[in-house]
């Protein structure tokens, strides 16, 4: 998987050279900013918004592309996404569609048909992805707010790297319908913004996203779910709460100072604890166990469950048809490899065949099955260290024999109930564009490393620029309890 044969020779290509300037985070601009729709209550305050391009809007001059060749840029959506209507009815003007890693798989937006995306700093750092472009758009303070798509990360991955504010809600808290689907089980619409009142704002203020379900998402949570969570938060929803530091408690999890950890995010991240401890909050150790073999799952599901979700850009269902290739019935695979050929890059397609190996009858118990027992108990992990309930799931009885006989119990802190967990947002500051270029595309997923537990358990997640004493971007990461996003955002607004 990782022979320098399988890179694509056209990143191998690309000049970064200064007088390039080789930003590229738009990939299409309407010919007119789309403005909100009339509204009969009094003109809500309008916002500029730029939308990662996996997101379906309907103007004709706005395709939706997933930064794919398999996805005409002559096509144009039949619908709207459910988060664009939303966003639109409360003032969002929309300016363009920005540039991602194809379908959402990668983590610098390098993987994409209309070429990487890149930041205009001295330093020539990573955008991260797979939101890059929505990141660097935000960044540059060309839009008051970026949607992007939070799978394993790839709205706080971007802004940490581009020094911004990433929000990636509880799984099933916002609608996904008209959100081109990489991973259905872990995939979420994320906000970028350069400050958080915007999103706290949109998520919690007083026409709060969190209220609303959608019918056409069948993974939107019901009414009564909603009612049931907010109940269980004790009001904090829609309240305003202060966010107030003192008196609460930020878990530090131990298993997540690995040894590829940067010395220089090592004392970032102790820095901030120690601003916290210094305004009044308590910090203590967590041990979450399962952390090490969660990178491992996450790249078991995620491709297994692209695999399926791709299967239908053949050229006939979907997907720009190689005109070239036979379409007589013999030779119906012949159309179907060549279209999916021509049409997928190369990180896309190594997806696919990680995907289909796993999901295959051979390999399917020991890869497909085995990644989701440890999901189960990365869930388990932070319901045991987190201080209020998951309103999802009974509190649940930690098992020796549950633990595949590789995971080793650490577990000599004990349970300590935490508010959030504090932990820096990836394992280094924004790498250099020309290193990633040279990167082998699997050690990539290691940028992954610290968003992807939260992603497994659905969990509410927020990186925050992090002070760091180098030049570079780095990100904090707060973790918290399922459904405890207006905390979470308050939270992270005072910790900021
Ligand atoms: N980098 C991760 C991946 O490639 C996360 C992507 C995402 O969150 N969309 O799968």
């Amino acid at each position: 998987l990782s022979r320098p044969g399988l890179r694509s020779p056209r990143l191998r290509n690309v000049s970064l050279s200064p007088q390039r300037r080789l930003l590229n985070h738009f990939i299409t601009h309407p010919a007119e900013p789309i403005p909100p729709p009339p509204s009969s209550s009094p003109s809500p305050k309008t916002f500029t918004l730029a939308v990662k391009d996996n997101i379906a809007t309907t103007s004709p001059t706005l395709p939706t592309t997933c930064a794919s060749a398999i996805l005409s840029k002559s096509y144009t959506s039949p619908i709207e996404a459910t988060i664009i209507t939303q966003l639109r009815a409360r003032g969002a003007v929309i300016t363009g569609k920005t540039n991602l890693d194809e379908f959402g798989m990668g983590s610098h937006s390098i993987y994409s048909h209309y070429g990487p995306v890149s930041q205009d700093n001295p330093l020539q750092t990573s955008a991260g992805g797979s939101s890059g472009g929505s990141a660097v758009a935000v960044a540059n303070g060309e839009v008051e707010l970026a949607l992007g798509t939070d799978t394993g990360g790839s709205v706080r991955l971007p802004a940490a790297y581009t020094g911004i504010i990433g929000y990636k809600p509880s799984y099933g808290m916002i609608s996904r319908y008209g959100v081109i689907p990489y991973a259905n089980s872990l995939d979420t619409v994320g906000f970028l913004s350069r400050e958080i009142s915007p999103i706290k704002e949109l998520i919690v203020g007083e026409r709060g996203l969190w209220k609303e379900h959608d019918s056409n998402d069948p993974t939107s949570l019901t009414e009564p779910a909603r009612k049931r969570c907010a109940a269980q938060r004790k009001g904090y929803h829609g309240q305003g709460h202060a966010g107030e530091l003192k008196g609460l408690k930020f878990g530090i999890p131990l298993e997540y100072n690995i040894a590829e950890l940067d010395p220089q995010i090592r004392d970032a991240w102790a820095a901030a604890a120690k601003r916290l401890q210094d305004a009044g909050a308590r910090i203590v150790p967590v041990s979450l166990p399962t952390t090490k073999h969660a990178l491992a799952a996450y790249y078991i599901i995620a491709p297994a469950e692209a695999s399926s979700n791709l299967a239908k850009y053949d050229g006939i269902r979907y997907g720009v048809r190689d005109t070239h290739a036979s379409s007589d019935a013999a030779a119906g695979g012949v159309l179907y490899a060549s279209t999916r050929g021509k049409g997928f890059g190369e990180e896309v397609k190594r997806r696919i065949l990680l995907g289909s190996y796993t999901l295959s009858s051979e390999a399917m118990n020991n890869y497909f099955i085995k990644a989701q027992r440890v999901r189960r108990l990365v869930r388990r992990d932070f319901n045991r260290v987190f201080a209020l309930d998951n309103p999802l799931q009974e509190r649940e009885t930690f098992e020796l024999s549950d633990l595949p006989e590789e995971v080793e119990m650490e577990d000599k802190w004990g349970p300590e109930e935490v508010d959030f967990l504090l932990c820096p947002t990836a394992p280094t500051l924004a790498p250099k564009m020309k290193e990633v270029m040279e990167q082998q595309p699997v050690d990539a997923y290691m940028n992954d490393v610290f968003t992807v537990p939260a992603s497994l358990a659905g969990l509410p997640a927020i990186s925050i620029p992090m002070r760091v004493t180098a030049e570079g971007a780095a990100g904090l990461q707060l973790i918290g309890q399922y459904w405890d996003d207006a905390r979470l955002l308050d939270v992270a607004d005072a910790v900021g």
